[in-house]
């Protein structure tokens, strides 16, 4: 009998090949599969008439092959099969490639339910690749479509699907029932259920909303449950005494904007008090933020107590560790790098100084809140361009200064509307940096399509020959199989660009290499061993590479705004003119306010229109996003259940203990829980 824990590898016609391409999904066991939800339906219960179902959307028809086959070959060993099949509103020719076999099924009269995109050419409608069902009347009529990587069909994960069924059946309610009644949602087994097995559009909508409105409710509850525990800390206070602070300012290399100089009042103001700081600095990318963490760092270590500061990824963590280290260059501060990637001396080293307090500061990924990382005195955190898990962090970092709660400052690129910054930091003071440093450049913004590709790469050569750099950004690391998209992969585009620009050297950046691999990758790109840098959005914050001019999207249409707007951020950032260029093959509307303003605080509101909060944080498929289920109709939703946790919290949160310790650890955040 399957429980939540059997292996997948135990199910039947599950080999070892295939187990080891489930583990790139991130499937090891039963419950893995259960939870993994489709990304997307084919509503081929839905059917249209032929006349109808042109445009770029896949339809279902119902057609009846009406001439005989034929059967060609072209080279390369590849065959066509075409034959024409109509249904009462018009003719379509239908054209499968290597499936010879098709020829003998495609037998003149027989009805079959056709999915494809349908195209006209003047009167004849041509469907190519279609997926064939033999007409019955019992066909299903939703069929789930899973994320899939190389090898694995969508045959394969539907079939999972069945043989996990014992484990959907076991799932329970993780909050109260009465919860579910009264907001009239579905339970999450039911809804599960119905996003695996779907019978209708209305049901799939029906278990998304329910499993979004349970997300919010959920995540709503846990800032909830961990902002009460952080607020009745108290804080060492620190002051201006003997901390030559202004020194620090002095030496810098220029002048700070006014912006920067009354958002470093307010965070010394802070500083200086018992109440734990709790705030955050909003500012558009390259408008200084690094210099006021810096400050805030310094003015801690002056103060004689630690300070911590935590970035998104082990580039970031490396660059900032570079920063700061000249910044502090002749000011005492012992300055630490601690990640993923540091050596098991070093990292045991660097444990030993944070217990005795030799170690002042430290940089480095999520590796400095572990379980076993333990300071003397810690007084400050910074958080950099992270606002995924940052209250659950900061509670992490709360439990690490037995008593006192460290000051906290997060440090945020993306500028937030406020209908969601007031769900995710309704307890936080914010600083807006709402002013660049002077002398920084527009970027041109262009959005061309396919057919301008020659003269891109023209003046992409252009650009390198007068020795800049450019990065181009790919959606995906690998070409994904069995689904037909046409997204650009790393992978695939390194030999595709060698072949259009051979002269021109590049690297490639991806989330699969490991932290080593990619900061070589990153320092060779910055110290100009390669014109152009091929990555997904790994770049996407904080990096700085001041030669780099072009920023070239591939597949623009994948990404969100603010997500482009970070991307674009990577270049302007050196004295030279810079240029964003968004490659589309599908002419999007969406985009266009990029090319109309920089104005970050306008683009992300744009972009919460468009795409609502599920999407904001990072793309939602390669699991960056706090959200799985929630997104744009979900508004309403949001201050729904935000109402409901309010009220929730009023009676207690008690009851609730269990729900919301699940969802934390669902969120992969065990790491801080445990
Ligand atoms: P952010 O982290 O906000 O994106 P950074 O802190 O990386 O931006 O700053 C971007 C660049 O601007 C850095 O090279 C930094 O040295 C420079 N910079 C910061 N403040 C000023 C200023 N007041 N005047 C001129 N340059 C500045
Ligand atoms: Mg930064």
């Amino acid at each position: 009998m399957i429980n939540r824990d059997t292996p997948l590898r135990f199910i039947k016609g599950v080999g070892e090949a295939t187990a080891n391409k489930l583990l790139r999904l991130g499937l090891t066991t039963a419950e893995d599969m259960a939870m993994l939800f489709p990304r997307r339906y084919e509503y081929r219960g839905e059917i249209v008439p032929l006349a109808d179902a042109v445009g770029n959307e896949p339809c279902a028809t119902v057609l009846t092959v009406c001439s005989a086959p034929t059967l060609r070959h072209g080279g390369k060993g590849i065959s066509y099969v075409k034959v024409n099949a109509c249904d009462e509103s018009g003719t379509a020719t239908l054209t499968f490639f290597n499936q010879p076999w098709m020829e003998k099924s495609l037998v003149s009269g027989r009805k079959f339910r056709v999915w494809g995109r349908v195209e006209r050419y003047g009167y004849t409608f041509q469907i190519t690749a279609p997926v064939l069902e033999p007409y019955s009347e019992d066909l299903p009529d939703v069929l789930p479509v899973y994320p899939l990587t190389k090898g694995l069909t969508q045959q394969l994960l539907r079939r999972l699907a069945q043989e996990v069924k014992p484990v959907i059946d076991e799932i329970e309610n993780p909050l109260p029932e009465e919860i579910y009644e009264k907001h009239s949602v579905m339970g999450r087994k039911e809804a599960v259920c119905a996003l695996h097995f779907p019978q209708s559009r209305e049901q799939v909508e029906k278990a998304r909303r329910a499993l979004a409105f349970e997300e919010l409710l959920l995540f709503q509850l846990s800032l909830r449950r961990v902002r009460g525990s952080l607020n009745r800390g108290v804080a060492i206070p620190m002051g201006y005494k003997d901390t030559g602070i202004g020194k620090f300012f002095k030496a810098l290399p220029f002048s700070l904007t006014d912006a920067q100089e009354r958002v470093i009042k307010e965070i010394f103001g802070d500083l200086c008090r018992d109440v734990p700081m709790c705030r955050m600095v909003q500012g558009d990318v390259g408008s200084g933020k690094t210099v006021i963490a810096a400050a805030a760092m310094l003015f801690a270590v002056k103060n004689s107590l630690q300070c911590a500061m935590m970035a998104p990824t082990e580039i970031l963590a490396n660059q900032h560790y570079t920063t700061l280290g000249n910044l502090f260059a002749d000011f005492g501060v012992e300055l630490a790098l601690l990640t993923g990637s540091t050596s098991a001396k070093e990292k045991k080293r660097i444990k030993a100084g944070l217990a005795d307090g030799s170690i002042t500061a430290v940089v480095g990924t999520n590796a400095i809140i572990q379980k076993d990382v333990i300071y003397k005195n810690l007084g400050l955190v910074i958080t950099d361009e992270q606002h995924r898990f940052g209250v659950l962090q900061r509670a992490a970092l709360a439990d690490k200064s037995k008593g006192t709660t460290p000051h906290s400052l997060v440090m945020s690129a993306t500028p937030i509307p406020r209908s969601l910054s007031l769900i995710l930091y309704g307890d936080m003071d914010v600083s807006v940096i709402d002013k660049l440093p002077p002398g920084r450049q527009v970027i041109e913004t262009r959005l061309v399509g396919e057919d301008k590709r020659g003269a891109v790469y023209d003046f992409l050569s252009k650009q390198i020959e007068k020795g800049r750099q450019a990065y181009i950004i790919c959606p995906l690391v690998e070409d994904s199989e069995g689904e037909a998209d046409d997204k650009k992969s790393v992978e695939s585009y390194k030999a595709l660009f060698a072949k259009a620009l051979p002269h021109v050297k590049a690297l490639c950046l991806h989330g699969r290499m490991k932290g080593k691999e990619k900061d070589a990758v990153m320092q060779a790109f910055e110290q100009g061993e390669a014109s152009v840098l091929i990555s997904t959005t790994v770049v996407e914050v904080g990096v700085n590479v001041p030669n780099a001019t072009v920023m070239l999207i591939e597949n623009a249409e994948c990404f969100g705004l603010s997500q482009l707007h970070q991307l674009r951020g990577r270049v302007g950032r050196g004295e030279h003119k810079s240029f964003c260029i968004l490659l589309t093959e599908k002419a999007s509307e969406r985009l266009q306010v990029l090319c109309e303003t920089t104005d970050g605080f306008r683009i992300a509101e744009a972009d919460l229109a468009q795409r609502g909060p599920g999407d904001f944080f990072g793309a939602r498929q390669s699991g960056e996003s706090v959200f799985v289920h929630a997104s744009n109709a979900d508004i309403p939703l949001i201050e729904e259940t935000r109402k409901l946790a309010e009220e929730l919290e009023k009676q207690s949160l008690m009851p609730l203990e269990n729900a919301i310790y699940g969802y934390m650890n669902a969120l992969g955040s065990d790491n801080i829980f445990n």
